[in-house]
């Protein structure tokens, strides 16, 4: 994929009452070292520090009766105005909900092409709709179930934005070759021992020979997504019909 945005460092600001549970994530492993080094940066902003009552309390009881509390609208309205000073620009701004459109590696890659974006994480019973209405610009689901709060969700969204974005994976491969880039699942992948348990590597993997090995791959991505998610690959012959024929050919 050609990066537009090269010159430009992704903001991601994750708006949340659990900034730890964030933190924690953020500061390991593969983005908590391009974080480091500054490829992208992530800031989490704790939508408590926001509220004006003393009890500094962020939910109240629904209107009409129901279980649970509902977060009320001015503290994250007022935390994303602080969000949107301290950038000195509005962030496109998600609210990650199970009523959202659930994530697909395609929306990945359109976000990824964006300089600013806030990440509104909801809990207990969710948010207040009025101010979803007011600020949000999109929800966002991370599949059809539920999870107690927005913070993995949102951890979800951000890790695979960021490892799209320039200088947080070694090469630009590592992501276009995996599962779901180019709307084929990988293929199997091998290290060492060659033998274990008695179950091979498969040889042309140990041959050394480049153009079959590219072949072996491809084939097996194809074979895999057929087998797996016959949804992607009738999508994926739609726009590659030329693999129909290779495979017809074995
Ligand atoms: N009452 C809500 C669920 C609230 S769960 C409903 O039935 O729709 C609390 C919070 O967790 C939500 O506000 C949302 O931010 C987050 N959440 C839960 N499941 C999610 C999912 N599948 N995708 C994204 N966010 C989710």
């Amino acid at each position: 994929m050609n990066r537009l945005r090269d010159y430009l460092k992704m903001q991601i600001d994750i708006m949340t009452l659990f900034p730890d549970m964030c933190n924690a994530y953020l500061n390991e492993s593969i983005i908590g070292r391009a974080r480091k080094k500054g490829a992208v940066s992530a800031e989490c902003f704790n939508i408590r520090d926001y509220t004006l009552n003393k009890q500094k309390q962020t939910d109240d009881a629904p209107f009409g009766g129901g279980m649970g509390m509902v977060m009320y609208c001015q503290p994250i309205y007022d935390c994303f105005k602080a969000i949107c000073e301290k950038r000195g620009t509005r962030p496109h701004l998600i609210y990650m909900s199970p009523c959202g459109q659930v994530l697909k590696q395609e929306k990945v890659k359109e976000l990824s092409q964006m300089d600013n974006i806030c990440i509104l994480c909801g809990h207990y019973e969710g948010v207040d709709q009025r101010v979803i209405d007011e600020i949000v610009d999109e929800e966002i689901s991370i599949g059809d179930y539920v999870v107690t709060g927005g913070e993995m969700p949102a951890l979800i969204l951000s890790d695979a934005i960021m490892r799209l974005c320039d200088g947080v994976l070694s090469d630009p491969e590592c992501y276009s070759d995996e599962s779901h880039f180019n709307g084929l699942l990988e293929y199997p992948q091998y290290t060492r021992p060659a033998v274990w348990m008695d179950r091979e590597v498969p040889e042309v993997l140990r041959s050394g020979h480049h153009a079959n090995i590219v072949k072996w791959k491809e084939e097996q991505a194809l074979e895999r997504t057929k087998e797996r998610r016959p949804d992607m690959y009738d999508a994926y012959l739609a726009v590659h019909p030329s693999n129909i024929n290779k495979k017809r050919k074995k």
